[in-house]
């Protein structure tokens, strides 16, 4: 991964591979292709096909000490655009069966994956993953259609009752905006306890991510209902409208601090200071060391000089940062050694993984690289300790 050489056509054979409706080209038939692609891509990166290799998956990872999963489901339903539209009675269009099946086909691969994580652990939930009615409508920002609020309410329910939390994904901004008013009505729904049941994403290399904080924290305070959000920087850079998104990555970089920092701190907008701070947590999902080390410390400083802030986890995707996410499991366990749980200052780490069998997670495996190409791209450090430990391990 550390030589663009290789790198650059790897990153075109996993695209073709990712859409290719070739029988040869598509790692479920092709044996040789499927366990070539486990070997180098698809175990570095992916929980696993089925429910006894997630469960193994998740166990190992939880016996390095992470102290918990996030879990989502790869598989991409695809309509046949022929499919979509039927002509009723009166002679006006309308959303096929096959429509509505492919919401029921959606929840039921979502709350098959909540059956694999437990308590504690995270549900992925990426609301397009429903296909066209959730499509449409969210594109439309009109309200969850009927089919897809029942379905939702269901896995939030499952969710609660298992003990686990739920994030729902960001997307695009074409998709985005509805989907922020979704995951606002789903919030304001489910998270009535303490802790929040359903986290947010909001994605802080967007120009608007600071309005949009803004716009979450007025609606819980006012409304009453515990916030969660899930940070990240975002990654469809590629695909956006450029002028949506912050001019440098300096610039992301700095707003991705400032709304840790804003939570953190329990800072209210400067329009609406007189409300009280609503019931919070962060989770902080990011590869970047210095923006986790900078959230980690405020929170810190505050517990330690006794000022109120709100709970704070960090995750990293499986297969990537793991010296990050090993540094925040050290620090935990140490912190353990010498404190009991009830009164730690570091927060809890995570890793987030995806399952489903190879020629599903293709699409997955393709966008983690082509968002990640710069972090793969400084991977150098990681082949010069991989060569020590190999040559520690030899003479040892
Ligand atoms: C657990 C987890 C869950 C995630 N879930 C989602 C999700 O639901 N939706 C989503 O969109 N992303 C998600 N991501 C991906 C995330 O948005 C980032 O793409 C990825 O983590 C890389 O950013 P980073 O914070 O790790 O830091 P870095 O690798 O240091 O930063 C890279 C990021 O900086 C930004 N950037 C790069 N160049 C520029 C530039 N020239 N100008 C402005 N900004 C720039 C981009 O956002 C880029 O992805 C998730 C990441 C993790 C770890």
């Amino acid at each position: 991964m550390t030589s663009k050489l290789f790198l650059r056509p790897a990153l075109a054979l996993i695209s073709v591979l990712s859409t290719s409706k070739a029988t040869l080209l598509n790692p479920d038939k092709n044996f040789p292709l499927n366990k070539l692609l486990r070997w180098t891509v698809y175990n570095h990166f992916c929980a696993g096909t089925n429910s006894k290799e997630v469960s193994k998956t998740v166990a190992d990872v939880k016996k390095i000490g992470y102290q918990g999963v996030i879990l989502g489901y790869s598989k991409e339903i695809v309509l046949d655009h022929n499919e979509k539209l039927v002509v009723d009675e009166s002679g006006s269009a309308k959303y096929s069966d096959r429509c509505y099946e492919m919401v029921e086909e959606w929840k039921n691969g979502t709350l098959e994956t909540l059956r694999m994580v437990g308590p504690g652990d995270f549900l992925a939930v990426k609301l397009t993953g429903a296909g066209p009615i959730a499509v449409d409508a969210m594109a439309a920002r009109q309200p969850m259609p009927e089919a897809m609020a029942k379905a939702v309410d269901e896995i939030c329910i499952a969710t609660e009752k298992q003990g686990s939390r739920l994030w729902l994904d960001a997307e695009q901004q074409v998709l985005q905006k509805g989907l922020d008013n979704w995951a606002l009505e789903t919030m304001r729904e489910h998270n009535k306890a303490e802790n929040p049941i359903v986290y947010n994403t909001i994605q802080a290399y967007l120009k608007g991510s600071n309005a949009n904080l803004d716009r979450h924290l007025t609606l819980a305070a006012e409304e009453g209902w515990t916030l969660g959000i899930k940070l990240v920087r975002g990654a469809y850079i590629e695909h956006e409208t450029r002028s949506l998104i912050h001019d440098t990555q300096k610039d992301t970089d700095q707003s991705y601090d400032l709304i840790a920092d804003t939570l953190l701190c329990r800072r209210m907008p400067a329009d609406n200071d007189t409300l009280p701070f609503p019931k919070a947590a962060l989770f902080l999902a990011t590869h970047n060391a210095a923006s986790a080390a900078k959230a980690i410390s405020t929170y810190q400083e505050r517990l330690l000089a006794n000022k109120p802030t709100i709970t704070l986890e960090c995750g990293q995707i499986q297969g990537m940062a793991d010296e990050l996410s090993c540094q925040l499991v050290q620090n935990y366990e140490r912190a353990l050694e010498q404190s009991s749980a009830a009164n730690l200052t570091v927060p809890k780490a995570f890793k987030c993984m995806t399952w489903g069998s190879v020629a599903e997670c293709m699409g997955y495996l393709h966008r983690r690289a082509i968002e990640n190409r710069g972090a793969v791209e400084r991977t150098q450090h990681m082949v010069t300790a991989l060569r020590r430990e190999l040559w520690r391990r030899i003479i040892g």
